[in-house]
């Protein structure tokens, strides 16, 4: 067993080595700019290019010319809200999007906000859901984009995308969703769901970092998007650039993995992670869950553990490797601002710890993880209880260290 368990899925995810064997001979041998249309180079880099455009259409049912490869989905949600915006701008500045996405949604919405856009940020409620009605009820005359995120990356819960596709269709407006946690973990079906922006990252579902795409609804109708970035006609004009190739056969493996063994992959992990969660509930008391019940990713359990920082929690729990609800800002520790915006108080959300269960995980795994997470919060339980009681400080060697270090902070995916 490697050590330490890594149940950090969420933030990204090991490069599947099938996904690697197909990438590798793009590196050396079969390594032509797609944009070559002289020799047999750029037509074979061509070719693996577009039989990756096709798998990576085919795990959201869309269609081929529907989608632009990017270097992730950062970029993806930046070139479709960016875009959006200023395609549409003579008919609306008007943005409604939700105040737990990632900040690479929240980031280029505030860009807009700065700019003379109106963007609300709707509030989930408890288990971190926002509802179609919320969206409906957001709506004007003036909304161009409703920008809704399939999946969360902290509490993994899943929005209802079909509902918010069908208002969104009956108002007029486009709808994109940023689907980095969810593509690959659960059904998603442009045309079913009424969806005419896509953000998908390589590196959540088991392909390379630096690769991504976005689906951009190409018929019924089409979407157009002002471009960003600017460089040469690449990717239908949107991401100008030598296409990367390696990174687009990967996430297209990737992808068609995803696609084959999503069901059957799901059912194992979600075995798992109700596994850990269930021998973690044995073991201790004060435990509670974050985020919905049912309507969660598979692989993903966010717990609070009462009374217990969870930067020290992290710092004594050295054989896994997870991360925390709260994020170190320049001077200091803050709650996560999805756990604040859906209720979680501020204890309870210092006190969390995100497990993100994941391809190659095994039982083996999950029962050590378990251990070692029940072994660990009671031990500082007790510490906590003898500080308290003696009213001193617990010798330097039992005491967590405070001053969180950097494995409390950022990347939480
Ligand atoms: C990881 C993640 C992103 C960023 O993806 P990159 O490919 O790393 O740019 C965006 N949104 C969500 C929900 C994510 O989990």
């Amino acid at each position: 067993m490697q050590l330490p368990i890594f149940l950090d899925h969420q933030s990204t995810t090991p490069v599947d080595p099938r996904v690697l064997e197909a990438m590798l001979p793009c590196f050396t041998k079969e390594f032509g700019n797609a944009a070559s249309r002289t020799h047999p180079y750029g037509w074979r880099a061509q070719e693996l290019l577009e039989t990756a455009r096709g798998e990576v259409a085919a795990a959201i049912g869309a269609g081929r010319d529907d989608i632009v490869f990017t270097s992730g989905a950062t970029e993806s949600n930046n070139i479709a809200i960016l875009g959006a915006a200023d395609a549409l701008k003579e008919r609306g500045n008007h943005i409604v999007t939700t105040a737990i996405e990632h900040h690479a949604t929240l980031d280029p919405c505030r860009h807009l906000a700065n700019r003379g856009f109106d963007v609300t940020f709707l509030r989930p409620d408890g288990a971190g859901l926002v509802t179609a009605e919320q969206v409906a009820g957001a709506i004007t005359q003036r909304t161009i984009l409703v920008s809704v995120m399939a999946a969360n990356n902290e509490i993994g819960t899943v929005y209802p995308l079909a509902e918010i596709g069908r208002i969104c269709r009956e108002q007029g407006v486009l709808f994109h969703t940023d689907a980095a946690q969810a593509v690959g973990k659960v059904e998603i079906d442009v045309d079913e769901m009424g969806i005419d922006l896509l953000s998908i990252s390589g590196h959540k579902v088991y392909g390379p970092k630096g690769v991504g795409a976005l689906y951009a609804r190409r018929r019924d109708p089409i979407v157009r998007l002002s471009p960003v970035f600017h460089g040469g006609g690449h990717e239908r004009g949107l991401r100008p650039g030598t296409p990367n190739t390696p990174g687009a056969v990967g996430l297209g493996a990737a992808l068609a993995i995803a696609r084959r063994d999503m069901k059957e992959e799901a059912e194992r992990i979600q075995r798992l992670r109700d596994r850990l969660h269930k021998a973690i509930s044995d073991g201790l008391d004060g435990v509670t869950l974050n985020g919905h019940l049912e309507r969660r990713l598979p692989g993903s359990l966010n717990l609070s553990f009462r009374s217990v920082p969870s930067d020290a929690l992290l710092i004594s729990l050295k054989d896994i490797a997870v991360s925390s609800g709260s994020a170190c800002t320049s001077a200091s520790v803050e709650p996560s601002y999805v756990l604040r915006a859906i209720g979680i108080p501020a204890s309870l959300a210092f006190s969390s710890i995100r497990f993100g269960i994941g391809r190659f995980n095994t039982a083996e795994e999950i029962d050590l993880a378990a251990q070692r997470v029940v072994e660990t919060v009671s031990n500082l339980r007790s510490i906590h209880k003898q500080v308290a009681g003696r009213r001193r400080p617990p010798p330097k060697s039992a005491a967590p260290e405070s001053g969180a270090p950097d494995r409390a902070s950022g990347g939480r995916g």
